[in-house]
């Protein structure tokens, strides 16, 4: 007997393999068989005629870590929506532990919130999770950035080697609870004076536990070449898979350079493990930063901790009325996000359709007026990038958001819609899948996502939440088997 099957639809498994018309089995939160299942007996049986059944979707790169723990109120959730039944965390630096800390840390630290820095361990903070029981399945990152704030007093230095080797500690710990790999932000004022001397040595534990390397390089404008070589070095150097964060090209001197970037990828790709992410907008989202501002078209705010009401509105028109540059109104108003209008669409769409690159998007879940990719990216792909504008196959599409992200991040029994792999499914419709958030209103809920099973229960149901805790901590494979052979050894 088999607890539901979904049956009619048209089978994408992420794999990027033609659809083909299947029925789904489900059992003990398992994809348990595939076929014609029409004479089959289940507890239930849910109706995908009509649609395309594929596996959740997997959002690689996210700031949720805090967001996981605390759950989100009312009928709608920013991922589930969209789709996305696993997300990995700890991206572009910044991660929720291992730090205690009574007072805000520096940004963009506070881009995970205003709370919530109470893990000493990285293993507290996975045992939070697994305790609250988080909406998605959660795959973390250590950043780099939170280990330079936990065991340096100055951050405008590059670490002594015994900070550096702090710093390994904690990544080894929590590596050996289950984390992913490590991020890294030196774009970011915190991590500016880090270099790959300090990451060589805190990133260390990497090699031998297989964990990757996330990396939001240096400069994504004119510098882009310098900070990507010395990325890619970093990767090599460490002898890591490597993930180049939310590549993109910003500022209009620096449009329709992907093509040399893409290719300087491509180049590396051939000797190291190399893939990158992306989110499907021409505008980013991150601090409030005054250096910004010049290279932007437009600078909306998305939170002022000097003056809430600027949330919304944009830098330029405000600085006018009040009479003062753009930069020093960014100034008067950080802590303070934004949102910067400065890619351009080629670059985009180049980057998007390139085959090393993953779906990730980048949402800031605690802005008070977010960018519109927490709320669309998926769909937005989907229906505007895949079918509109037919810049991949929706099998290609998928296979981004799932089976090659589940590779490249090594997340086992995940992404490919297959028998023995965990039931994470979504249920859609390609004719109008597609996404409603837009800059102005940016949390309305995407088109199309029928149905969202997490380890194969009902968590979704036409954009509203069923279920809120269906999801699990997924620990990296070998490491955590070796940490399972080792409690045994204790234990005996
Ligand atoms: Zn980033």
């Amino acid at each position: 007997m088999l607890d539901l099957i979904i049956e009619g639809g048209l089978l994408v498994d992420g794999s990027g393999a033609p659809r083909r018309r299947a029925d789904v089995g489900l059992r003990a939160g398992l994809v348990a068989e595939l076929g014609d299942l029409r004479l089959r007996s289940a507890r239930e049986r849910f109706d995908a005629r009509g649609q395309i059944v594929a596996p959740g979707f997997i959002d690689v790169h996210t700031h949720d870590d805090h967001l996981l723990l605390q759950g989100v109120e009312g009928v709608h959730h920013p991922k589930l929506s969209q789709g996305v039944t696993t997300v990995v965390t700890g991206n572009c630096g910044i991660s929720l532990a291992p730090l205690v800390s009574a007072q805000l840390p520096p940004a963009p630290l506070d881009l995970l919130g205003r709370e919530g820095w109470r893990h000493e361990r990285f293993a507290d903070y996975l045992g939070a999770l697994e305790s609250a029981g988080p909406a998605t399945n959660a795959a973390c990152l250590v950043g780099h950035t939170t280990l330079r704030v936990r065991h340096m007093a100055q951050l405008d230095r590059p670490a002594t080697a015994g900070e550096a080797r702090a710093m390994a500690q904690d990544l080894e710990e929590a590596l050996r609870s289950g984390a992913l790999g490590l991020s890294t932000g030196f774009y970011y004022p915190p991590a500016r004076a880090a270099t790959v001397d300090e990451v060589l040595i805190a990133g260390a534990p990497l090699r031998a536990a297989g964990g990757l390397l996330a990396m939001h390089i240096r400069d994504e404008g004119a510098a882009i070449d310098e900070a990507l070589r010395e990325a890619l070095s970093l990767g090599q150097a460490l002898g890591v898979d490597t993930v180049l964060s939310h590549h993109k090209l910003v500022g209009r001197d620096n449009h329709g350079r992907s093509v040399q970037t893409l290719g300087m990828i491509e180049a590396a790709a051939r000797h190291q493990g190399v893939c990158l992410d992306c989110y499907p907008y021409t505008a980013s989202s991150t601090m409030l930063l005054a250096a910004r501002v010049s290279q932007s078209d437009e600078v909306l705010i998305t939170w002022s901790q000097a003056d809430p009401t600027a949330a919304g509105q944009s830098l330029f028109t405000l600085a006018r009325q009040r009479g003062c540059t753009p930069e020093a109104l960014a100034e008067a108003l950080s802590p303070a996000g934004a949102i910067y209008f400065a890619m351009s669409e080629e670059d985009v769409s180049r980057i998007l359709a390139h085959p090393l690159t993953l779906i990730g998007s980048d949402g800031l879940p605690h802005d008070a007026s977010p960018h519109p990719r927490l709320w669309g990216s998926f769909p937005r792909v989907l229906g505007h990038y895949a079918r509109d504008r037919r810049l991949f196959s929706l099998e290609t599409a998928v296979h981004k958001m799932t089976g090659l992200s589940a590779r490249r991040f090594g997340l086992q029994g995940r992404g490919l819609l297959v028998p023995g792999h965990a039931a994470d499914l979504v249920v859609f419709d390609a004719l109008t899948v597609g996404d409603r958030a837009t800059f102005a209103e940016p949390a309305r809920v995407s088109h199309g996502i029928r149905a969202v099973f997490v380890n194969g229960r009902l968590a979704c149901l036409g954009g509203r939440t069923q279920d809120r805790h269906a999801g699990q901590v997924l620990r990296r494979g070998p490491v955590a088997d070796r940490h399972l052979r080792a409690e045994a050894a204790r234990a005996s």
